[in-house]
């Protein structure tokens, strides 16, 4: 078979991908390679009663499928450039905001209207975290919530697969460069492209940089942030969160000078589990119907951690710790926050007694047999901090849930174009190592589709 454009992955960045080519130029032939499931088809078993925690299936419904790792996600897209990624290093700030904004109007043509955009600009809370050392970062905030997200990506999929040719359940194993353009396999067969958009997210790091190898393009990589989840009744945050929704809080560690934020904050949400190749992390989401809300807030708070020379394998360090979470507590290890002051393991009993209930079956236990010292000091610090500009974060029942890692994909060498050094491979989104969240990595999409098209 042989199409105008393969797209390698159906997250955010394929789908907007294939959504700007075949808008810009009905005639292009397309296909969709996805290792997933369809939307349809995408269900973690965890219902919370016979099956608890991650039994790691082969493909993670949370993390792959139509709509990729974004699918069940809060939906919030940040259109900012000051976190998210890089992407305005490669295209100029001016248009990867332009592009942020247009993929936000489509999620609105596509079910999004009516949800609320949230802005930190003019908010008292910046003086507020300024006189507390803390730095909180300039965003625009699209919240769709988990619930309407699902609808967007609905429509979407009823709206492409008139005019896309979608392969569900069919990892690509191989990408070969052939006469005239780029070569597939797939357990089904093999497919030609003259061009490639390579799509793969966080799920497909190690692929991704298997064929990085394979085909001799430079990779590099020394960043993964590492630290834990915090949940708390949602007033301890709520005056923040009803103006902010989300605010991304930066914090410096008087200790080691090393950096803290607030990342993906969930107002009234649920914590859950996420599988990356096996290993099992944290993370949180929210919904924006609600009737599905819960009494708490969960954000993460993570320690950047950049690596020298000689050391490079960041994401393996990460793996480590969370392997080790993994070995003593069978899947993520949850503490309450003064246990860990008082240096005791949390107990069933000393959870089951907190005011606080968690939204996630964890394994109770003690969080510093397994966070290095410097992180988890530099996450006590910044729980003080925050306790100045929102009183309670630092309650004794405040809960922890470790560890969560930002994997950091290595950073695939391309051009302004985000065009490998084959002309007509372009590698996208998460699995670029340039984006790391939904506006930016749908905004790789576009951007790519119109170099395509034009
Ligand atoms: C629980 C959760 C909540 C999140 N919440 C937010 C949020 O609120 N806001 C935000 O900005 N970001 C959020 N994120 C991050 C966000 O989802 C990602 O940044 C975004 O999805 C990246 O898009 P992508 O298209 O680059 O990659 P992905 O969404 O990861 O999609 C890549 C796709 O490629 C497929 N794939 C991988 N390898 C292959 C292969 N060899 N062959 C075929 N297919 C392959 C995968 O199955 C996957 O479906 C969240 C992530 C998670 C897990």
């Amino acid at each position: 078979m042989t199409y105008d454009v393969i797209i390698i992955g159906a997250g955010p960045g394929g789908i907007f991908s294939a959504y700007e080519l075949v808008k810009k130029n009905p005639m292009l032939k397309v296909a969709v390679f996805e290792a997933g499931h369809a939307l349809n088809k995408r269900k973690c078993p965890i219902d919370g009663d016979k099956i608890k925690t991650c039994i790691g299936c082969k493909s993670c419904s949370i993390m792959s499928g139509f709509g990729g790792a974004g699918a069940f996600s809060d939906g919030k897209y940040n259109i900012t450039n000051d976190f998210g990624g890089t992407l305005y290093e490669y295209i100029g700030k001016k248009h990867a905001l332009e592009l942020m904004r247009y993929v936000d109007d489509i999620n609105m043509q596509y079910g999004g209207e009516g949800t609320k955009l949230y802005s930190t600009s003019g908010s008292k809370f910046k003086k507020l975290c300024v006189q507390n050392d803390l730095h909180l970062l300039d965003a625009s905030v699209r919240h769709l919530g988990t619930d309407i997200n699902y609808i967007v990506l609905e429509n979407m999929y009823a709206y492409l697969k008139e005019k896309v040719t979608f392969f569900f359940d069919t990892p690509v194993e191989t990408l070969s460069i052939v006469d005239g353009g780029y070569k597939i396999t797939c357990q089904n067969g093999e497919y030609t492209c003259k061009y490639c958009v390579v799509s793969v997210g966080r799920s497909g790091s190690k692929w991704m940089e298997s064929i990085c190898r394979d085909l001799d393009i430079e990779v590099n990589s020394n960043r993964v942030d590492i630290g834990v989840r915090v949940e708390l009744p949602a007033e301890v945050f709520s005056h923040l969160t009803d103006e902010l929704y989300e605010s991304k809080i930066v914090y410096r560690t008087s200790k080691y000078g090393d950096k803290v934020r607030t990342f993906c904050m969930n107002p009234k949400g649920a914590v859950v589990n996420e599988n990356t190749n096996g290993i099992i992390t944290v993370n949180g989401h929210s919904y924006e119907d609600p009737a599905k809300q819960t009494e708490n807030t969960n954000f993460a708070l993570l320690v950047a951690k950049h690596f020298s020379e000689p050391f490079r394998d960041s994401n393996g360090y990460a793996e480590s710790i969370a392997r080790l979470s993994n070995m003593l507590g069978g899947g993520v290890i949850l503490q309450r926050f003064g246990d860990l002051i008082r240096g005791q393991r949390s107990t069933p009993n000393r959870i089951e007694e907190s005011f606080v209930t968690p939204t996630l079956n964890a394994t109770p236990g003690d969080l510093s047999l397994v966070l290095p010292k410097r992180i988890l000091d530099g996450i006590i610090e910044m729980i003080y901090a925050l306790d100045e500009i929102a009183p309670g974060t630092a309650n004794d029942d405040t809960l922890l849930y470790g560890v969560e890692v930002k994997f950091y994909n290595m950073e695939v060498s391309v051009d302004k174009n985000l065009q490998t050094k084959y002309d007509g491979l372009y590698v996208i989104g998460d699995g670029s190592g340039i984006t790391h969240s939904l506006s930016h990595a749908s905004a790789s999409g576009v951007y790519v589709a119109r170099k395509i098209t034009e």
